[in-house]
């Protein structure tokens, strides 16, 4: 993995380099490469997302540019997916992208299987319900997204439990959101809500909080946001499938060993790593029985960018708390490092 091109992102606490191997392993199926699918394909794409899916059947014409960024004038007349797939692998050439030039349609439901999470960014409602009723026989988690003029909705349906479409809006073909196509959107409306819908797919694919058994309502009009709680119907025909579930990720990658302070010395040649990022505790170094001279102070934060400096011997790491140690540790063996060790809280106190 690329450490340092995701930097910015691991360094976040709640993110980390944990997340972003989520991400790498996670496989995203995006229905629609509109105004919706054009920023989310974008931003899932730069974000490091493994494996992304392009689902669409139309052709880039010139009243699509206003609010569609993967496209430009040149592209006129070519399939979205094919102009997408080329474009996107210009942002980033590490990701798999698979591309289905096609309308949606139930026969298409067993692709749906080789994904974590759908995402809707179809612009009409019954391509949206197929797309509903595919995810509910094939238990997947079902990010909807709709825009209305200067209104956007975002949701993450039949997950754990939780409501599905059909729950949300179960007669909508008869209802005023079935007539509200076509009635003109800014770009930027557009945009923030693929954006948004991005930002949802990577909370939830690393594991960090999602909008779960919410609706997120959007006024770019007035600037009021809502977060509704929505609930699973017990008539509605979701009730007869299994819900899905988080994909749960045992990637090698996340092996990294600990070790304990007795067993540090058995260490042929070794380096100390002190990512806690301030000078106040050398006492743990007479814990440890350590040598200064073999200590190397780098804050986790800015581990991505300084790791060069440490020699590729054994690199044993100390910090507070075994959890941080543990991240760098993997965070280490993603930049080559082959021999890393975190320090056991437990033993550290002792
Ligand atoms: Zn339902």
């Amino acid at each position: 993995m690329d450490v340092k091109r995701f930097s910015r992102q691991i360094i976040l606490e709640e993110f980390g380099i944990e997340g972003q191997l989520l991400l790498q392993n996670s496989k995203v199926l995006i229905i629609g490469l509109g105004g919706l699918g054009s920023p989310a394909a974008i931003y899932l794409t730069i974000a490091g997302v493994g494996t992304i899916g392009l689902f669409d059947f139309d052709r880039v014409d010139m009243s699509n540019l206003q609010r569609q960024p993967l496209y430009t004038e040149n592209d006129v007349g070519q399939y979205k997916v094919e102009v997408a797939k080329k474009r996107l692998e210009e942002f980033n050439k590490n990701i798999y992208i698979n591309i289905y030039k096609d309308y949606f349609n139930l026969s298409y439901k067993e692709i749906l299987k080789d994904y974590d999470l759908i995402l809707d960014c179809s612009d009409n409602i019954p391509t949206r319900k197929m797309l509903n009723q595919a995810c509910l026989e094939t238990g997947k988690p079902f990010l909807y997204c709709s825009i209305d003029q200067f209104t956007a909705q975002i949701a993450l349906l039949n997950y754990d439990n939780g409501p599905c479409f059909d729950c949300l809006y179960p007669n909508i073909e008869n209802s005023s959101l079935a007539g509200c196509l076509d009635r003109g959107v800014l770009g930027p409306v557009a945009g923030i809500a693929g954006i948004y819908q991005a930002l949802e797919a990577i909370k939830f694919l690393s594991n960090m909080d999602f909008l779960k058994d919410h609706l997120l309502y959007i006024d770019l009009l007035q600037h009021k946001m809502l977060k509704l709680k929505i609930q699973k119907n017990s008539e509605c025909h979701c009730n007869h499938y299994y819900s899905s579930s988080r994909k749960k990720i045992s990637a090698k990658d996340f092996d990294v060993p600990s070790i304990t302070k007795e067993k540090i010395h058995q260490l042929k040649d070794f380096v100390v790593l002190d990512i806690r990022g301030d000078d106040n505790n050398s006492d743990i170094y007479d814990k440890l029985s350590l040598s200064t001279k073999r200590v190397y102070k780098i804050d986790l934060k800015e581990l991505p960018f300084r790791a060069d400096i440490l020699p590729k011997s054994n690199v044993v790491i100390v910090c507070s708390s075994g959890s941080r140690a543990r991240q760098a540790a993997i965070l280490l063996k993603q930049l080559s490092f082959s021999n890393v060790y975190y320090l056991l809280w437990d033993e550290f106190l002792e």
